[in-house]
């Protein structure tokens, strides 16, 4: 441990799908303090999802400077701040004009169901099979590249402002360092290799915007972000109380938490549950294409002259979502912490299997046709039941992909390191542990896609010299839980779901 005059701090910028977070770490990787807003969630038709894209720069505006407040109040210099990270909600889509620096249509989110009949008209394309090779990643709503032609084909004011050279495209990352490096008076245009995986547009062997993609999709290469590493010195912010301070780091948000967790060998793997579940596996510097519907993706680049480290990746698209639609729609719960609590109180869920498709199903599942199903419900059910049958509903898909990563014959995995929301629950967890039947390990400190943004920002910054140095912080202590049921019941449970995903497809035009 440090002494406070050899203390340096690190910002990091956690930009998610319903909140914003502005956190600061010691070069400890120790959590001093941090600020956290919600904000709105635009629904404008049934699946499609929208943020207002000023929305998302005030409430990192408002949780820095709050942040930095309550930081000064504990007795610290906010000049010892020494740099920032960002980390983002991924494949979240905006086109703003470089002219007024404004956002020509709401930013999609990554969960908008929309596209659907884009996904199909690009699947028939000539040629289609050859996406999924060059990117690593399969035509679905779910990916930048899909919400982009979707944008230009139905929005008169992007494709205008494309035509006339004023069209700016980026996901979250770029809206965000390009509105705190100044916006439309000097701000970046970038994006980090991670976010850049994303978009369907990066060829994952050349880590360069590929020529045949940009035309598969219809996308002028001029309105693209440079593609940069995730790890260096990107401008410096341009307002506030952290003004002057560079930006060292960007990730995205599963690649942040990779990087918190410290998966750097090959074979690490962690499973993120937020909105969305999101299970990383880390396959070195080279990328595995995954024939069991997992999707392969960069993971970072910690330098401009760094080593590539690819990942293997299965999105479960909805997980705290459908806790939240539990609170807000149904009304079961008043929290989501009470989901835990009425899950304990019943052993199982009398034969209840509830398939949280709410927008699909992603990973390895890909069916956008699916919607959310709940079978086996009898006189005897009860809100007991349908909260523990959410809970298993995202340790089951997490089951599928660890099946799939077994199938593309990966390394089985020993252990899975977890965190995000919905990893609180320790019923959650420990039902976790029983459907894969491996050890589940979960850190006290649960923010590691910010810490992650901040161990790059910090290596950029040479405050940390190498990732062996940052696996030798020993700051955070973690929890385990273990697989208490045995392999019979497992096996039978998990037939069970397979036949309730069965019944989930089919129910869109
Ligand atoms: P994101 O970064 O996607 O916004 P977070 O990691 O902040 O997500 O997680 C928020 C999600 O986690 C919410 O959907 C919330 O319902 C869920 N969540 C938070 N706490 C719990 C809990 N104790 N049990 C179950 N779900 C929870």
């Amino acid at each position: 441990q440090r002494t406070e005059t050899d203390k340096v701090y690190i910002g990091s910028i956690d930009q998610g799908t319903t909140s914003t977070r502005f956190l600061i770490f010691d070069n400890d990787g120790k959590l001093v303090t941090s600020h956290q807003l919600e904000f709105d969630q635009h629904y404008p038709r049934p699946g499609w999802i929208e943020h207002d894209p000023t929305d998302l720069v005030k409430s990192v505006r408002k949780c820095i400077i709050e942040a930095v407040r309550k930081f000064e109040m504990m007795g610290h210099d906010a000049s010892r701040i020494k740099t920032v990270g960002v980390t983002n909600q991924r494949e979240t889509v905006l086109v703003w004009d470089r002219t007024t620096g404004k956002a020509l249509y709401n930013a999609i989110v990554w969960c908008d169901a929309r596209t659907t009949s884009t996904v199909k008209k690009l699947q028939a394309k000539k040629d289609s099979d050859k996406v999924a090779t060059l990117c690593g990643l399969p035509i679905s709503t779910y990916f930048a590249g899909v919400k982009l032609h979707w944008l230009i084909d139905n929005v008169p004011e992007v494709r205008k402002a494309i035509n006339e050279k004023r069209a700016m495209f980026g996901t979250v990352d770029s809206w965000l360092l390009y509105n705190l490096t100044g916006g439309k008076d000097g701000g970046v245009h970038l994006t980090d290799m991670s976010n850049a995986s994303r978009t369907m547009f990066l060829n994952l062997k050349t880590l360069a915007w590929d020529d045949w993609l940009l035309d598969f999709f219809d996308v002028p290469d001029h309105i693209l972000p440079k593609v940069v590493s995730s790890s260096e010195h990107y401008g410096d912010i341009a307002f506030g109380p952290l003004k002057g301070v560079p930006i060292h780091g960007c990730l995205g948000d599963q690649q942040a938490a990779m990087v918190g967790q410290k998966c750097f060998s090959q074979g690490d793997a962690k499973c993120t549950y937020g909105t969305g579940a999101f299970l990383l596996f880390n396959t070195g510097e080279s990328h595995v294409n995954s024939k069991n519907g997992l999707l392969s993706t960069v993971c970072y680049q910690l330098g401009p002259d760094a080593p590539v480290t690819y990942a293997l990746e299965g999105s479960i698209s909805v997980a705290g979502s459908a806790v939240k639609w539990l609170q807000n729609n149904l009304g079961i719960i008043r929290s989501a912490e009470e989901l835990g609590k009425l899950a304990s109180q019943v052993k199982d869920t009398g034969g209840v299997y509830f398939v949280t498709a709410l927008s699909g199903l992603f990973a390895p599942y890909w069916r956008d046709d699916a919607r959310g199903t709940i079978v086996g419900l009898t006189n005897y059910t009860n809100k007991r039941h349908i909260a523990r049958a959410t809970l298993e509903a995202v340790c089951f898909s997490t089951n599928a992909i660890i099946d799939a990563m077994k199938a593309d014959a990966l390394v089985p995995l020993k252990i899975l390191k977890v965190d995000g929301g919905m990893s609180n629950s320790d019923t959650g967890m420990q039902i976790q542990s029983d459907i894969i039947g491996i050890d589940v390990e979960r850190p006290a400190m649960r923010e590691t896609t910010a810490l992650g943004a901040a161990f790059a920002a910090g290596l950029a910054a040479g405050i940390w010299k190498s990732t062996e140095e940052l696996c030798n912080l020993t700051v955070n202590s973690h929890d385990t839980f273990v697989p208490k049921i045995d392999d019979k019941m497992r096996k039978k449970k998990y037939k069970e779901w397979e036949a309730a995903i069965e019944r989930s497809y089919g129910w869109t035009e």
